[in-house]
């Protein structure tokens, strides 16, 4: 199955063959066409298996589809990941996919200079690739609003979990008052991680592989 075929547009399609990309992933496969209808997704997929370009690339069509101009301070799209180097790795991916659109993409993550990331925030961005701790710093200074959301992603769900940022994630979500197309990606499950799908997913498609 080609990404052509898919029905991305031409600027996708033309950075995801200068990627190297040519057919889809199995979890590719399953999850980007009930992606692409706006379907909640539950994934269980390892790293390794192409679950990045899984929830990005629906996103990134989905904005590109309905362009909107993003007002300052805000984001349409929040993908959270447990580390810097998730988030700087899941980043740098949606760069490269977006690189022939004008989709503009940033990452927050501790460690780093909060003034920059600020200054990025500030102009507004369609995607935004966040650890939790480092959102909510920015979240309190209001360098950062959730309340216009449409797609919120949690990858590596397992580990952010694992990692005691569950509070983190409640916090987060009562900054969020629309009902954004949310997908939760994990390599395991476990009771709290169904509870929180449970929570969090309306009517998901279960993509497993
Ligand atoms: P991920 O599981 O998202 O970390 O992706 C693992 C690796 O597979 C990364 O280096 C991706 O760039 C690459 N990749 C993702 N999708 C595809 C694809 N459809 N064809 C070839 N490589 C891919």
């Amino acid at each position: 199955m080609s990404f052509s075929s898919q029905g991305f547009s031409p600027e996708i399609v033309r950075a995801l063959t200068e990627c190297g990309y040519e057919k889809l992933t199995p979890v590719q496969q399953q999850a980007i066409p009930h992606a692409r209808r706006g379907h909640d997704i539950l994934a269980h997929a390892q790293t390794g298996t192409g679950k990045t370009a899984a929830f990005s690339l629906p996103i990134i069509q989905q904005i590109l589809d309905k362009p909107v101009q993003v007002n300052r301070f805000q984001t349409r799209a929040l993908i959270l990941a447990p580390t810097r180097e998730l988030v700087e790795q899941i980043a740098n991916n949606i760069q490269s996919y977006t690189q022939y659109t004008d989709v503009k993409v940033a990452a927050v993550f501790g460690g780093a200079k909060m003034s920059s990331q600020e200054r990025k925030l500030e102009a507004g961005v369609d995607i935004l690739v966040a650890t939790p701790g480092r959102l909510i710093e920015h979240i309190e200074l209001k360098n950062i609003a959730l309340n216009k959301l449409e797609f919120l992603v949690f990858d590596e769900a397992d580990r952010m979990l694992d990692m005691g940022f569950i509070n983190a994630i409640r916090t987060i979500l009562s900054d969020v008052d629309s009902s954004p197309q949310t997908m939760l990606f994990s390599a395991t499950s476990s009771a709290q991680m169904n509870a929180l799908a449970q929570d969090l997913l309306r009517k998901p498609k279960r993509v497993i592989v």
